[in-house]
Order: structure tokens, then sequence, then C-alpha cells
């Protein structure tokens, strides 16, 4: 990856002073690496891709860069008067996977925005949610646009937005949007945008779907790759439970730690109430967050959190992507993720932009093969820690070799079976349920 000189404060990165007065105003002291490094370049018009997580500071690059181009633009249209947008014209285009991180990407442009006198409208498109009132929104066309691709291609369809005057295009969590099955549509929204534009492409991961969509769209691209969890602010810890006592550990841990708030990973849905009711059992109140609440539920539950009026929230992988929540102490992994990658993005939900945070994780004996895997895969090693009061009876490596063990497959497949070891994402978690 490319390396460059890299501006140690926001004034050297040629961004102009309402701008540079937001991010005062914001207390943001120094540029985060990824804006060091990418914002002057994308403000020359260059297309980047980027190796960086929520956490690093990526809206803000490609954000401040956006806004000021669209704002320099706006400046030199009125001095020429001749040039008349259609009235469902978009200039800055941002695809993302989920309908949170829409709305949280267009919040924190609008408060970038604070100081350009409410000159750029910016609004938030996705699935979920009545179409009729983001059409009216739509209506006399929009500066910039954050959207997840299904609901983007209904407005097109319905002739409520047209891309053809999109001036920068920013794919924000590409391996996510690929991942989620956004490939089809983000072909068909790709072929109706103008050939010459400016492409911002970030991406926690780089699998090979990502590299072929880089390298059929991007043009001479600056290359960055920051690191998503920063070590040195990021704690974390992996505690060692008998298989039944993790909700008492929980409990235990929350009440003990006097944490002011904790997101609880889990890994279905159900589980999510499940464990609700057995922590209110024990006195702690929590709140869920899935994908089976409604649109209006979810913004509730999240505001809520983030505000801090929800101080423990027990939540599926839809919220180990992307969120963004102030100061957030502690996620737990009540279970252990599928895939490795997960675990990381779950555990950047704490000790963000520079902030302490602490990651758990509580394995009991069925979890301990697979945590050596994501381990691995993480390039991590953690020590394995006993909770005072909860310690586990013995830790042998029989359990361990069991635990490891594929779940049976069906009878008769005619196959003669060969030792292998469990893949991540595979059976071991087909069959999974709340041990307690
Ligand atoms: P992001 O990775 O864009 O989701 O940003 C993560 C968090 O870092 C957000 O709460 C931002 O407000 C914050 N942030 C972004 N840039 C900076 C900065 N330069 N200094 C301090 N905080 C920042």
């Amino acid at each position: 990856m490319t390396s460059v000189t890299t501006p140690a404060n926001f004034k050297e990165l040629g961004l102009i002073t309402p701008l540079l007065a937001r991010v005062t105003e914001l207390e943001y002291l120094q540029p985060t690496p990824i804006q060091a490094q990418a914002i002057p370049s994308v403000l020359a018009g260059r297309d980047l891709i980027a190796g960086a997580n929520t956490g690093s500071g990526k809206t803000a690059t490609f954000a401040l860069p956006m806004l000021q181009h669209i704002f320099q633009q706006q400046d030199a249209d009125k001095r020429l008067t001749s040039k008349k947008k259609q009235g469902n014209y978009v200039t800055g285009l941002i695809l993302v996977p989920t309908r949170e991180l829409a709305k949280q990407v267009a919040d924190s442009i609008k408060s970038y925005a604070a100081h350009l006198n409410g000159a750029i409208k910016t609004l938030a498109v996705f699935g979920g949610v009545s179409v009729n009132t983001q059409m009216l929104a739509l209506r006399g066309g929009t500066d910039i646009l954050v959207a997840t691709p299904g609901r983007l291609l209904d407005l097109i369809s319905s002739n409520a937005i047209k891309l053809d005057l999109v001036s920068t295009l920013v794919l924000d969590e590409a391996d996510r949007m690929l991942s989620l099955g956004f490939t089809e549509e983000l072909t068909a929204l790709l072929a109706l945008l103008p050939k010459k534009k400016q492409i911002l492409l970030f991406s926690a991961t780089f699998p090979e779907q990502v590299k072929a969509l880089t390298q059929e769209l991007l043009n001479n691209p600056i290359e960055i790759q920051v690191q998503s969890a920063d070590a040195s602010t990021l704690v974390q810890r992996v505690f060692t439970v008998n298989k039944g006592d993790k909700t008492a550990v929980v409990a235990h841990l929350i009440k003990q730690n006097e944490w002011r708030q904790a997101l609880i990973f889990v890994n279905a849905k159900h589980h999510c109430e499940h464990l609700a009711e057995k922590l209110a059992k024990r006195g702690i109140t929590a709140e869920v967050f899935h994908g089976d609440k409604g649109q209006g539920e979810r913004s509730r539950v999240l505001d809520g959190f983030k505000a801090g009026d929800i101080e423990v929230l027990i939540a599926t992988d839809i919220a180990a992507r992307g969120l963004d929540i102030e100061k957030l102490p502690v996620v737990i992994n009540f279970n252990l993720p599928r895939s490795p990658s997960d675990y990381m993005h779950r555990i950047g939900r704490s000790g963000r932009a520079g902030e302490v945070g602490l990651a758990i994780s509580l394995i009991d004996h069925e979890d301990y093969h697979h945590f050596k895997i994501i381990e691995k895969k993480n390039k991590i090693r953690l020590e394995r820690e006993q909770v005072k009061g909860f310690e586990v009876a013995e830790v042998s490596s029989d359990s361990i070799t069991a635990a490891a063990k594929p779940m049976a497959k069906p009878e008769g497949t005619g196959k003669k079976k060969r030792k292998k070891k469990p893949a991540i994402n595979a059976d071991i978690w087909s069959g999974y349920t709340d041990p307690e």
C-alpha cells in the first residue's frame, strides 16, 4: 500500500474554514490516521481504497471532502448561473449495507455541515419504512444521499431519483454489502452512474469479490490500510466459565464493575429476549436489538442506548457492524460469533476513536476450539481467565476435543469420512441452543 506523508493537524489537510471550525467544535484534536492520510488526496479528486473499520474516523474521511466539493461547486454554479440541475438529481452518493448505518452516516454528515449555511441537503433512504415519505423528501433533488442498495433501486425505478449527475460515489463497508447479497443491486446501480466520477471504497476486509469490484471500478486509487481495533485502547479478555453459568457471570460482571453501559452479543434473535428475561430476574434491565424488530423499535432502542438511557443492550450481529456508540465501555460476547471477522467487528464497538474499551468473551468448554480459531485467524492470543466465584471445575483437553467435533452428518452419504477440523461458519453452530 502507498505510503503518504501525513499531516498532523486538521489545518494542514486543505479543508475550508467552516469545516475546520466544525471539527474544532467537535473536539477533534487531530486527524485520525486515515483522515490524515486520505483527506488531502480525496480533496484533490483521487479515487481511494481504504482498509478501515468503523471507529477509525472513516466517515469524516469521505464526508468532509465531499461536503467541501459540493459546497464549492454550488458557489461556482451560482456564479455561472447556467447549469440548472434536474429536480431529481443527486451529487454525492454513499452506499451502505444497513439502515442504521445509513441513518448514522447521514447524521454525521449533517453535523459536519453545521457551518455551511444549510446549503447542503443530505438525506438517508433505506428499506423497512414508508417509501412515500422518502420520495417526498427527495423532491427537488439531494446533494448527498446515503442509501441502502435495494431501496435506492426502488426509488430510481419510480423516478424519485436519478444518478446521472453523481460526481462522488462512496462504497462504505463494501465487504459487508457484498456478503449481504447486494452484488446484483450494486451492479445495477453502478450501471446507472456516469462514467466520470470519484470513487471512495471502504472495506474492513478484502475478499475476492471486493478485490474484483475494486479493479473494475477504481481509477489509479490511493491505497490506505489502517488498523481497526487499536490494541492500546481496546483490552480483550476471555473468561472460561461453566456451561450454564454465563447469565450469572454476566450479571455479576455488570454489577461488580458498575458498567454504565454494556453491549452483549448473542447468536440468535430469540436468545436476545431469553437472556433479557433471565437478566431481569437478576435485577438487570436490558433491551434487545435484532432483525425481527420493526424499524421504529430499532431506532428507539438504538437512540436510547446511544443516549445512555438504556444501559444494557442485547443484540445479534446486526449491531456488530458500523454502529458508533460513543464511549461504549464494554462489549460482551455471551455467545461467540460464527466467524473470526465478526469477532473483530463486535469488539470494535468499544474502544473507538482513542477511547479506552473492553471486550469480554465468555467461553464454556464447547467454545474452546472455536475461540482458538478466532484467535488464530485474527492473530491474537489471549490468556484464559476465570471469574472469581465462578471457577470452572476442570479444563480437560478431552473436553476441548469433544467440543471440537463437528456435528454428525446425515447417514448414507457414501463417502468415507476423513478426520478433519470443523470449519468456521460450519456445522458446529447449526444445532446450537442456548445451554441455559
Ligand atoms: P467513524 O469511524 O467515522 O464511525 O468514527 C468513529 C467515531 O470517531 C465517531 O464518534 C466520530 O465522531 C469520532 N471521530 C472521527 N474523527 C475523529 C477525530 N479526528 N478525533 C476524535 N474523534 C473522531
